[in-house]
């Protein structure tokens, strides 16, 4: 599987077509909702018919090389999302495997339609993971929606100890006590020493409640300051249940994320530090002031762009910087991720976030 990460996202970003228009297919192959292959086959056919605007700009020999691959078999074992970049008269043929589902979605643009790819790079920085009782130590990396058991280590204190008539009650019970602290600071010690080596972005932990608060206090600060929610798993957790737990922390903390970005938007957007809208936002795009664009996923509107000065407009058809005649676009907004995704920009596609909703689908905080 291609690694999904931002590099990948520039780097088809920065993939020049020579001005040939690019086919971009986003398709859902997770195994979960869809049992049969001819059950996203009949997704593909649907997707092409709607979006038969975009596919009759396409050329056909990238919507037979999309279909083809689709339709040919896919080992889904791992795979729960496509996507797929077709330019065949540029040599561009790409099919990256998502270990996530995405939402399906055929666009033709003058390059690649990044949004949901970048969405998916945010998505998969491992993400540490440390399981603890007063028994066990389990320390794992979640990554690429893949888990990977790093260290499983079982304490010293076994779970008796206290009932075995010992004469002297109160030594054996701190005995217990100081042997249940060292244990929990060999769990901080041993998660310090993989999450390092892993470069983890974040940390989470999970386990018995009370160890858990424990080993927090135990933990190294460069742990402790990316620690994010509880995970709520039991330490012999299956690794299946704690990819599932893993798979939830994820959409809620980028969801955190997405509507801390859209509240930081708000709060300067009177300010001037921030656009919001469409008009505003292309604008501000074209004079190279972005720092952060936001945009609803799925939000997709009709413009322009200038093919003498590469501005995007949401009004056409006369260019405001150059008066040349602009291009229709049947999707500028894809356009503006990717111009954005090349000015080397934080691009975050925001899900369900009625606040970004409200001031337009989309914005942008400013670099001055
Ligand atoms: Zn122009």
């Amino acid at each position: 599987m291609t690694a999904i990460t931002h590099d990948l996202v520039r780097e088809l970003a920065q993939f020049d077509t020579g001005g040939d228009p690019v086919l971009t297919c986003y398709l859902n192959v997770d195994g979960r909702a869809r049992v049969r292959p001819v059950d996203y086959a009949h997704d593909l056919d649907r997707l092409i018919r709607r979006s038969s605007d975009a596919t009759s700009r396409a050329a056909d020999a990238d919507v037979e090389a999309v279909r083809s691959h689709v339709l040919n078999g896919l080992d889904r074992s791992r795979v729960r999302g496509l996507a797929i970049f077709s330019c065949e008269s540029a040599g561009l043929f790409r099919v990256v495997d998502l270990p996530v589902p995405v939402h399906n979605r055929l666009v033709v643009a003058s390059g690649p339609a990044l949004d949901q790819l970048e969405s998916v790079a945010e998505q998969l920085v491992p993400i540490g993971i440390l399981l603890v009782d007063r028994q066990r130590i389990r320390v794992l990396v979640f990554a690429g929606g893949e888990l990977a058991e790093h260290t499983e280590s079982v304490g010293e204190l076994p779970r008796d100890y206290d009932e075995r008539g010992h004469a002297a009650r109160g030594d054996v019970s701190s005995h217990v006590d100081e042997l249940a602290h060292q244990h929990l600071r060999l769990a901080a010690k041993i998660a310090f020493d993989a999450f390092q080596a892993h470069g983890v972005s974040r940390v989470t932990i999970g386990g018995a409640n009370e160890s858990v608060a424990e080993v927090e206090q135990h933990l190294h600060p460069y742990l402790r300051e990316r620690l994010v929610d509880r995970l709520g798993v039991a330490v012999g957790a299956s690794l299946d249940e704690i990819r599932n737990a893993m798979l939830d922390l994820e959409a809620r903390s980028e969801r955190a994320t997405e509507a801390a970005a859209v509240a930081r938007l708000r709060e300067v957007v009177g300010a001037g530090k921030a656009v919001a809208g469409l008009p505003d936002t292309l604008a501000a795009l074209g004079e190279r002031r972005v720092d952060q664009l936001l945009v609803s996923e799925g939000f997709e509107e009709t413009g322009w762009r200038c093919e003498n000065c590469t501005l995007l407009a949401a009004v056409g058809p006369t260019c405001d910087a150059c008066g040349a005649t602009m291009t229709h676009l049947d999707d500028v907004v894809a356009e503006a991720v990717q111009v954005a995704l090349g000015q080397s920009c934080d691009v975050e596609v925001c899900v369900e976030n009625a606040d970004l909703d409200v001031v337009g689908r989309v914005g942008a905080l400013l670099r001055y």
